[in-house]
């Protein structure tokens, strides 16, 4: 895609795009929060409901896709994206789930190495999770939480500042949890740069990929990070309350000794249906299931990594830069001082969201969000003042981004 190139992409006609009242498609620039759906995921979702009117119980073992083999279908097209091994990544639970059952093995607090580094805006859930953590270890979140904010009128953190605060923290360091793109401001993080950090001060590091994972190019083995977390609902399209997923390294794949809060689905499947009192974990991420998988909140997950699997990241990756690049050459053109750019300037710092702060702050910004609604133009608002808009290379066009520039200059004029 060229940056005059008005042809949508070949994969926007595979998706159900919401449409206004008159039956126009909206400007859907909300993939960032919830992916549109494949069209293919109700063909994945209608089989799996056959498989079970048709077969019962025998469709774990049979049919198209055997359901006691399902989290394995997800496993490719999960390790591509991240950038991993196959046995190193695994579909289960949601994000949030998999972000506590990876820090009951990862965070081990010991004597004075106790701390967990996070960012001060940290999403809330990540946050709950880690002071929950460190409360349940019987330490208090007040000494042990240790979130560092951007500087003094900054909006994004420095990667050097997150190095000097690991190597502050030093042996008084467990565990560094970092997103690999921030949800607010959209910032990309060097994922292997703050891994070399945090190894280096003895600590573990995992990352939560919510915002990352389908929008850039991750390469989760080669940076060495413990583990990492994810949804499927954003930028993978999954649908509302998919199936989330995990990655743990490699070097961590056959640590029985590590504590974990086991279940059935981690025994190695090849025993797993022998009933017995001994846990055999399977080797790898595998091996932190818990449960048996949703499948109906998986299928959908099948259809839309087929679609990643035929575009191909790298070159969903060049076409995203196009576009955000092309909404923040609107951006600038629209009247000075109107709006400021949160998300950083360097695409190789951000991912396909551009956050934005309106003039004449809260309220303003709010009534904005809404104009820009009125017009057709789906972004979202997140407290306290930040418009996010995120153009994404499957479904979203060139012209869609020129259809912001135009309704949000509108809508600046509609509210002063
Ligand atoms: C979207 C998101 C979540 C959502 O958590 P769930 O457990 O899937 O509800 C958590 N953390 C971050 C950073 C997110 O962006």
């Amino acid at each position: 895609m060229s940056d005059r190139d008005d042809s949508p992409g070949r994969f926007r006609s595979r998706f159900a795009l919401p449409r206004d009242a008159a039956g126009e498609p909206l400007v859907y620039f909300c993939g960032h929060s919830l992916g549109l759906m494949p069209l293919a995921a109700r063909e994945v979702v209608t089989e799996e409901l056959d498989s079970w009117a048709a077969l019962g119980i025998e469709a774990q073992f049979s049919g198209r896709r055997p359901w006691v083999e399902y989290a394995g279908q997800v496993t490719a097209g999960f390790a591509a994206l991240a950038g991993a091994q196959a046995h190193e990544v695994v579909a289960m639970n949601a994000l949030t789930v998999n972000l506590h059952l990876l820090l009951a093995s990862f965070y081990r607090p010991r004597g004075e190495r106790r701390r967990v580094l996070i960012e001060a805006g940290a999403f809330p859930s990540d946050r709950h999770a880690v002071a929950a953590q460190i409360a349940w270890h019987g330490l208090d979140p007040g000494e042990c939480l240790f979130e560092l904010a951007p500087r003094g009128g900054e909006d994004l953190l420095r990667e050097e500042d997150i190095e000097a605060a690991i190597g502050r923290a030093g042996d008084t360091l467990a565990l560094v949890l970092w997103p690999g793109v921030q949800y607010l401001t959209g910032q990309a993080f060097d994922i292997a740069r703050l891994t070399g950090a945090a190894r280096q001060a003895g600590a573990a590091i995992g990352f939560d990929l919510a915002h990352a994972i389908g929008n850039v190019p991750l390469a989760m083995h080669d940076s060495g990070a413990d583990f990492a977390v994810w949804c499927s609902y954003k930028y993978l399209n999954a649908g509302p309350g998919a199936i989330g997923g995990a990655f743990v390294h490699e070097r961590h794949a056959r640590r029985a000794d590590m504590p974990r809060l086991s279940g059935w689905w981690g025994v190695d499947p090849d025993t797993r249906f022998r009933m017995a009192h001994g846990f055999e974990c399977a080797p790898g991420a595998a091996g932190w299931q818990v449960s048996n998988p949703p499948i109906l909140s998986t299928a959908p997950l099948l259809a839309s990594l087929q679609l990643f699997g035929e575009a191909r990241l790298p070159l969903l990756r060049q076409q995203s830069i196009v576009l955000t690049r092309a909404l923040e050459s609107e951006i600038d053109r629209l009247p000075t001082g109107e709006v400021t750019l949160v998300s950083p300037r360097e695409a190789s710092a951000r991912g396909a969201q551009l956050s934005l702060r309106v003039r004449g702050a809260r309220d303003r910004g709010r009534r904005v969000h809404a104009a820009l609604g009125a017009r057709g133009i789906v972004g979202d608002w997140r407290e306290p003042d930040i418009l996010r808009i995120a153009p994404v290379p499957l479904y979203n066009t060139l012209a869609e981004v020129r259809r912001c520039g135009q309704a949000l200059r509108e809508a600046l004029v509609a509210e002063p």
